[in-house]
Parts: structure tokens; sequence; C-alpha cells
């Protein structure tokens, strides 16, 4: 038994690629010797591509508004106990002011699917940020639109964009979702996205309901068959207000042994250690980072409005909109041995 999971970690690492029913088993059988082995690869494959170097996004919650009921979101329509708020164009644009001089050169619009933000608007607002910071990139994440309208925000000047595929297994994903939603949406605005050309970032949570290890395998294969450009997986953390309140929450562990994994299939991607990983534990990101994360995305939020985007519960709201915070950041890295530099930090490989 434990012969055969170390032919199948030797294969991973040989051909980057494995069948569902490997990743499965390479999951189940997980110890932390097997851990520690995958983690000490992807840091040097890591290396290879990415020396040591941290990239920072700075991201704008712009707005908790959405028509989505997504079963496990605490934003979600249906939760009445949401305060809601959005961002106008000027009120994004000054989030991008603040965090210029702080080093980002990165701004990540996310937020629900809110319909006040139409192609004119969001164009508007993507066109004045591409004027003013032409050294930055710009990644939206706002859900799914039609093919049309990311292609008019993609030649207003977006380059990058995050959409998680939730699950890659059909049942699974509408075990999550409200009937209005479809797991072929999701997918054909995933390769829409990239065929526009788009960076494009994918992920899943960890430990979502109802979720096994052989949905967990299926995330995994489809990130090595769709190759996307960045991937962002963090533990599913349950929210009162919503249908999963009382379902229990994602491991730190998993979350980073699947990191190290994911890294090794595809060295060059750009892998956030993220908030939702941060929220679970003290130290969350450094461990994110220590098993193969090579980015962090600290919030440019306004301070009073940051709680109130609550997608779970305990939600790590500081930031890093201060010089202070973000001096805390980098002293963060350097103790574990890493370097928060201040560049766009595009993908190296694709
Ligand atoms: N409306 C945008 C942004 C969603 S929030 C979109 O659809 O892409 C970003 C991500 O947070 C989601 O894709 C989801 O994977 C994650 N998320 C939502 N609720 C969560 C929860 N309860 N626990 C952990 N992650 C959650």
């Amino acid at each position: 038994m434990k012969n055969k999971i170390f032919e199948i970690k030797n294969e991973l690492v040989e051909k980057r690629s494995l069948s569902i029913d490997s990743y499965a088993e390479l999951i189940r059988g997980r110890d932390e010797t097997l851990a520690s082995e995958l983690r000490a690869i992807a840091l040097a494959e890591r290396e290879r591509y990415y020396g040591r170097e941290v990239y920072i996004r700075g991201l704008i919650e712009i707005s908790n508004i959405c028509k989505n009921d997504c079963l496990y979101c605490g934003i979600r329509r249906s939760n009445s106990s949401c305060e809601r708020y959005r961002l106008k164009k000027e009120e994004i644009l000054e989030c991008c002011e603040k965090g210029y001089p702080l080093g980002f050169r990165t701004f990540v619009l996310q937020g629900g699917e809110d319909p006040f933000y139409s192609d004119e608007y969001l164009c508007d607002v993507v066109s004045e940020i591409r004027s003013r910071f032409p050294d930055c990139a710009i990644t939206l994440s706002m859900g799914e639109r039609s093919r049309e309208s990311y292609e008019r925000l993609f030649n207003a000047g977006a380059n990058r964009y995050l959409l998680r595929h939730e699950s890659a297994t059909k049942e699974h994903y509408e075990r999550l979702h409200p009937s209005a939603m479809s797991f072929e949406n999701r997918m054909r605005c995933l390769s829409d996205l990239r065929e526009i050309g788009y960076q494009v970032g994918c992920g899943f949570m960890v430990g979502s309901p109802y979720q096994t290890e052989r949905d967990i395998a299926r995330d995994l294969k489809f990130i090595e068959e769709f190759r996307p450009h960045m991937c962002g997986i963090g533990p599913f953390i349950p929210h009162r207000a919503t249908p999963f309140g009382e379902f229990e929450k994602g491991s730190a562990e998993l979350t980073c042994y699947l990191l190290s994994i994911i890294r090794i299939i595809s060295p060059g991607i750009l892998l956030p250690a993220t908030t939702a990983l941060g929220s679970i534990g003290q130290g969350g990101r450094e461990r994110g980072i220590l098993s193969g994360a090579n980015v962090i995305m600290p919030n440019l939020s306004p301070q009073s409005l940051r709680a109130k985007y609550e997608i779970y519960e305990g939600k790590l709201s500081s930031g890093a909109e201060s010089a202070q915070e973000i001096d805390k950041l980098k002293e963060d890295m350097r103790v574990i041995g890493y370097e928060i530099v201040c560049h766009r930090g595009d993908t190296r490989v694709f």
C-alpha cells in the first residue's frame, strides 16, 4: 500500500499528470511524510520559476450585492441580514490611488453579480484605471457574464479574470448552486475568457459540503487539462445565514497539501495563499506560501465596508492599505525566507 502511493507520487512528479483514480488515492493515502516530500518538490519548482518572490494583489471588494443564491456564500441574494453596499467609480479609483504608492501593481475588482455594473459602467471604470495606472494589471472577479461582455472589458483594458469553477463534477456543482445556475455556463465562461486572451484563474473550495475525494481528484484533473494561469483554493468556511451554516469547515492541512500538488502539476502557475486559508488559523498564509503558493491578495477595500463583504464568517479583514501594514506583511514573509515584490507579477510560463 505504502509503495503504491509513493509510485503515484513519482508518476506525478515525472509526468505532471495522473489518472483521476490516482489523484484520489494520493489524497486518500496522504500522511505527513508524503505531504512533506510533495511540499519540498513544490517549493523547488516554485523557486525554479519565481525564486523566492511573492506577488501582491490589491483586492477591492466593489459590491456585496448579488443576484445569485449560491448555497455556501454569505452575500447570497436570500441573506436578508446582509447589509448591502456598492462602490461607485470614484470610490474604486480611490482604492487604486491608495494602493499604488504602497507598491500594488495589480488591482483585483471583485464583487457579487450586481446588475448595477453594466458593461458600459464597468468598461468606463476599467479604462480609467488603465489610463491612470498604465503599468498595472487589472484583474476582474465579477462572476458570470456574456462572451460579449468579457470581450468589451478586455478591450477596455482588463488583463486577467478570476472565476472559480467551484467543482469539476457536475453533480457536485449542482449541490452547491441553485438550479438557476449551471455547470455548463460556468465552463462556457471559463473557455470564453481564455479564448478572448485573459489570463484566467479557476479554483474551488476545499471541504465544501458533499465534496468527496473523487470530486477533488476531478478538480485536479480539470486544472491539469484546462491549464489555467492562476488557481485559487481555500477551505470552505460556513456562514450562519446560509443553508450550509451547520456544515464543518474545510481543513488547512488538506488545502496546503493540494497547493503542493497543484504547483507540481503546473509549476509556473500563479497560486495565492488565500484569505480563507489565512482566516482559519494563525499563520495560514505563511503555511500556504511554504506549501507552494506565490501570491497574496491583501484587502484594499475601504476599512468601513470590509466587514460587510462577509462571504464566510470570521473572514480576515485586515488588509495592507497602510504603509505599516504592508511593512508587517513584508516582515512576515521575510521571516519565512520570502520577499514581497512590487511589480505586476505575470505568470512566467504561458
Ligand atoms: N461573484 C464572484 C466572486 C465570488 S467570491 C464570482 O462568482 O466569481 C470569491 C470566491 O469565494 C468564490 O468563488 C467561492 O469559491 C469563495 N467562497 C464563497 N463562499 C465561501 C465560503 N463560505 N467559504 C469559503 N469560500 C467561499
